[in-house]
């Protein structure tokens, strides 16, 4: 079965639901057990069944297992947010006195995580240049216990060689995470190059209306125990209304990816031909020093992208920026809705410090009509252009 149509079957039972087409949202803390024998089955770890709201019910249970299949994973965590699900899958592996290295571009509150709250706690978290590839195997030391990946990067989108850095890590003993949020499960297969646990912000492109906050996290078999062990330990799970709308987008991710990564190139394009752009940030650009690894690994691009202008005084960036109609100003992306937003990778990169002198902007392209959203970047770098002139008088 492909993907497109797994995505419309995985996770629901028609047949066990009297025939309703979606899985039903179960509102549940406390499961009742019809007796002694059962309450004693369900305390044994290969218990199938429900046991406690926090848990998971049908209704995680739906969602977990779409996204496990899909991602040809063993099995699936739901959790409240996509950084829960990076916390639980870094904390499963790290304790006082080992050392795990972290690609330089990692989203910045996984950084934050490794570099503060596990600093703090023993642990030695190595920021490494996420082009290093098999070169990882240098860094290893006794005590490593994870390496910590993300491809494409926050912000930078540097592209990283997934297959070669699992298998040195694998010949190590070491374990491997992604954050695949950018991808999603269609694009990019993470366990099927070598990596142990892949970690999605479902927030993005799996809700895809802005309108849920969900994380997964989906392992091999190996890692299951530790990583669910661990999930429960600290107490995470997912509210049964936001894990329905999360496995409700997945049917129709397909088409919508294909939409934004139709139209992320049409604005790529665009934007390349602007005078003042001086760099398009996306491993689909074919100038993208990330190009060929994306090709290599990956069957697709989202919507999400970047490029950097020649530097501006703030007030022209602020006419470009300001009055937009479609493109929203804010945080998140993988809503229907088109995004635009100044991001600042220098504040959080040691060992590739950011350098480009102008600003970075980082672009959602979202479903609505490539040609009106053309129509407004042309209209703000009208508003750009008046402001530099201004300026220049
Ligand atoms: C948004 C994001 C996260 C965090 O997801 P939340 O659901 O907002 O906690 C993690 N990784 C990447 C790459 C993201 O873009």
């Amino acid at each position: 079965m492909r993907d497109e149509t797994l995505l419309t079957v995985a996770g629901r039972s028609p047949d066990q639901n009297h025939g309703i087409v979606n899985p039903p949202v179960y509102h549940a803390s406390t499961i009742l057990f019809p007796s002694l024998d059962v309450l004693e089955a369900a305390g044994r770890e290969d218990y199938a069944g429900f046991t406690y709201g926090r848990h998971g019910t049908p209704t995680t249970r739906a969602f977990e297992d779409a996204v496990a299949q899909l991602e040809g994973g063993y099995r699936a965590i739901a959790v409240a947010s996509g950084l829960a699900a990076l916390v639980v899958a870094v904390m499963a592996f790290a304790r006082t006195g080992d050392h795990i290295l972290v690609a330089d571009s990692v989203y910045g509150p996984t950084r934050r995580l490794c570099a503060h709250t596990l600093a703090g706690w023993g642990v030695e978290a190595e920021f490494y240049d996420p082009g290093i590839g098999g070169g990882i195997a240098t860094l290893f030391r006794a005590n490593t216990k994870l390496v910590v990946c993300e491809a494409p990067g926050s912000l930078t989108f540097d592209m990283q060689d997934i297959p070669a850095i699992a298998a040195a890590a694998r010949a190590a003993g070491v374990r491997t995470v992604i954050d695949n949020t950018w991808a999603t499960p269609l694009y990019f297969k993470p366990l099927s190059h070598g990596i142990d646990i892949s970690v999605h912000a479902a927030t993005k492109y799996m809700v895809g209306h802005s309108d849920a906050m969900a994380g997964i996290i989906v392992t091999n078999q190996d890692c299951w125990k530790p990583v669910k062990s661990m999930a429960a330990e600290l107490g995470h799970t997912l509210g049964p209304d936001d894990c329905y709308l999360a496995q409700r987008g997945l049917r129709t991710m397909a088409v919508r990816l294909e939409r934004h990564q139709k139209t992320a190139m049409i604005l790529m394009e665009w934007l390349s031909r602007q005078p003042e752009v001086t760099r398009i940030l996306s491993p689909a650009w074919p100038q993208d020093p990330g190009h060929a690894l994306w090709q290599r690994d990956f069957s697709g691009a989202s919507g999400l992208f970047a490029f950097t202008m020649t530097p501006v005084p703030r007030a022209a960036l602020a006419a470009f920026l300001d009055h937009m109609e479609l493109y929203g100003m804010g945080y998140s992306w993988g809503g229907y809705e088109s995004l635009l937003l100044p991001v600042f990778p220098h504040k959080i990169r040691t060992v590739h410090p950011w350098q480009e002198p102008g600003p970075l902007l980082r672009v959602h392209a979202g479903l609505e009509a490539p040609e009106d959203l053309i129509a407004e970047l042309d209209r703000a770098f009208g508003r750009l252009r008046a402001a530099l002139a201004t300026a220049a008088e």
